[in-house]
């Protein structure tokens, strides 16, 4: 059974913070030996209070490495004092992970002769064992023990990080201290007034909760439109933030200082990898269902769903057989994996032309680099280490969860329009643009009813196009075509405002006239007569005339007897102007009849 560190809990957080330094670590090493070479013996600086207010250590620090066996604090002493030391070239050292246990060194000159109150914290929430020794005039005036190997009550501040406070009496106080740990060696040192770390304790609360706030909001509103819409894209896009911030809360201490601070040593570690590939799994579903990628890039999408299978089956084997190491390098693996594979799909999409590939492109990489950012602050390089770059990481994802919004809200919007697309399309007829019988029944409804209960006018004009089989069948369809787009036309440019028409079956339309009596129908019928009859279509040589019959319906008339009108339906008066029209034909074509 292998056991990594009995008491240490935010080992894995670490990693994700650490994953990307390792080069950059090999480089930086070489160049503090450069420095070191140069400048040979460095000796233990001296802060100066009040003077100094607050600040990051690291610069400060003289420190070496435990190499054989643990040292006493005499013994560390005189390897200050007689040996070769190496000087914190940047704001955070760091060392790697599982090294041996380091010893830092600085001395603080209080020229004040009244007690200056100071706080010291180390903020990295997983190291292990923590001790450090006030030394004044030769003697330890104080021992501070802590460290996350030590129950929560029994570390020296009721804080997420190891912290002490101490009121730094006049002259010199010499600061020692020794770090243990397993997991990665990051050490951060923060030093300064009471008053000023109360303050960056408060600005510190208030960015992590902005942060938190913006990713919750954004969780809770995808969950809501998860439950009422029931598209997968909004639950796993939820799950991906709540995953993500209680990783966070965790990762940064926050979690175990406040709620499970006495679940036990393991408790943490497995929360913590358990959460972290939540998101992580949660996050490439995600992707993968936005993007839509097993519609053309079918193997990755395949590589997506079976790490996200393998890797969570292999933790919970691990869990099983109480293997730590073993789950931890899976989620380690599969967060890695997760930062990459974000990214490789954004660029399958854009190879696609898929809408998003864009802004889902910028997201994740802006996410990328301040995953970069935070972990090179942690790690001491290039970038200042800050209460804002150790934060990146979470300004990065609140952004990336911004512009992921952004992206449903337009994928919601696109559905939304291919729906009006859909039924405007169900309404329409494709050949003249008018509306279908569908169309026309459901605008005329309303319309009707409204008469129907006020007892106004209205009327129907049917009308059918004379010989229309001759055009076929002289001409062709497509002429026949061309004779139906006409008349559709000329019906639109006769039509009122408020006239409703349509294209009621082959060569025969609607009009549907509200306030309207059968007379003035009539006379609207006979204008649209004599303006079809003026119609001219060009076909090789000559041009072809177009008649057209019509019959005409009133709804004053008392003639619905046997079919009384109603309010649901226009049928009756439909069927009477129909049978006008079977007149007019009969009667020779090219006229209007009213109904009997
Ligand atoms: P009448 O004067 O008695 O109305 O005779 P008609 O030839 O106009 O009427 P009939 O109902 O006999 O023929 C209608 C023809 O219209 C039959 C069908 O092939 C044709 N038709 C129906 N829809 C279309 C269409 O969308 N395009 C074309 N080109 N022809 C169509
Ligand atoms: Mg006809
Ligand atoms: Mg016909």
């Amino acid at each position: 059974m292998l056991k990594l560190y009995p008491h240490s809990f935010h080992y894995l957080s670490g990693i994700f913070h650490w994953y990307l330094s390792f080069p950059f670590m090999f480089i930086r090493h070489l160049f503090i030996f450069a420095i070191f070479s140069i400048s040979g013996f460095v000796s233990a600086e001296t802060l100066t209070l009040p003077d100094f207010k607050q600040g990051t250590l690291g610069k400060h620090l003289q420190y070496f490495q435990e190499l054989n066996g643990q040292l006493t604090l005499d013994e560390a002493k005189q390897k200050f004092r007689s040996s070769m030391t190496k000087k914190g070239s940047s704001h955070s050292i760091s060392l790697g992970i599982n090294v041996a246990p380091v010893w830092m060194n600085f001395a603080v000159n209080n020229t004040n002769d009244l007690a200056e109150l100071y706080r010291l914290s180390i903020e990295t929430p997983w190291l292990d064992v923590i001790d450090t020794w006030l030394v004044q005039d030769g003697k330890v005036i104080k021992h501070i023990a802590g460290g996350d190997a030590y129950p929560y009550s029994q570390r020296p501040m009721p804080y997420r990080f190891y912290a002490f406070e101490h009121h730094f009496n006049q002259g010199k106080t010499e600061v020692y201290i020794r770090i243990a740990t397993k997991g990665p060696l990051a050490i951060p040192v923060h030093f300064s007034s009471v008053k000023k770390a109360i303050e960056r304790d408060i600005t510190s609360s208030f960015q992590y909760g902005l942060l938190y706030g913006i990713m919750l909001a954004l969780a809770l509103y995808n969950l809501v439109l998860f439950v009422f819409i029931r598209q997968k894209e909004y639950g796993l896009y939820s799950l991906y933030l709540f995953g993500f911030v209680l990783n966070s809360l965790s990762y940064t201490g926050q979690l175990h200082t406040v709620i499970t601070y006495d679940f036990g040593p393991y408790f943490q570690d497995w929360l913590d990898i358990f959460l972290m590939i939540t998101y992580s799994v949660a996050g490439l579903h995600f992707a993968r269902l936005l993007l839509k990628t097993k519609f053309y890039a079918l193997k990755l999408d395949q590589f997506v769903v079976r790490i996200t299978i393998v890797i969570p089956v292999g933790m919970v084997i691990g869990f099983v057989f109480d293997q730590l190491f073993f789950s931890m390098v899976l989620a380690f693996l599969l967060n890695t994996c997760f930062a990459v594979l974000f990214i490789a799909m954004g660029i399958r999409a854009l190879l696609a032309n898929k809408p998003f590939a864009v802004i889902f492109i910028l997201s994740s990489v802006t996410a990328a680099i301040c995953i970069t950012i935070s972990t090179l602050a942690v790690a001491g390089f290039l970038v200042p280490y800050n209460g804002y770059t150790f934060k990146a990481i979470e300004l990065g994802m609140a952004f990336e969860a911004i512009l992921l919004a952004v992206i449903l809200a337009r994928q919601f919007r696109m559905a939304k329009l291919d729906k009006m697309i859909a039924e405007t399309y169900a309404r329409t007829d494709a050949l003249t643009q008018l509306n279908n019988r569908r169309g026309f029944q459901e605008l005329t409804q309303p319309i009707w009813q409204g008469i129907i209960r006020t007892r106004r006018d209205a009327a129907i004009v049917l009308l059918d196009i004379d010989f229309f089989k001759r055009f076929n069948d002289q001409y062709g369809h497509e002429i026949g075509d061309k004779v139906l787009v006409k008349v559709a036309q000329c019906l639109k440019e006769t039509a009122r405002k408020g006239d409703v028409f349509a294209r009621w079956g082959g060569e025969e339309f609607i009009l549907f006239l509200p306030e309207t009596t059968e007379k003035q129908a009539y006379l609207q019928a006979e204008r649209i007569r004599a303006a079809i009859e003026m119609l001219e279509i060009q076909v090789i040589k000559l041009p072809l005339s177009i008649t057209a019959s019509f019959g005409v319906a009133g709804s004053t008339e008392n003639r619905f007897q046997d079919e009384p009108l109603s309010l649901s339906v226009l049928e009756p008066m439909i069927n009477s102007a129909d049978r006008a029209l079977y007149v007019a034909k009969q009667k020779g074509k090219n006229q209007v009849c009213l109904s009997k």
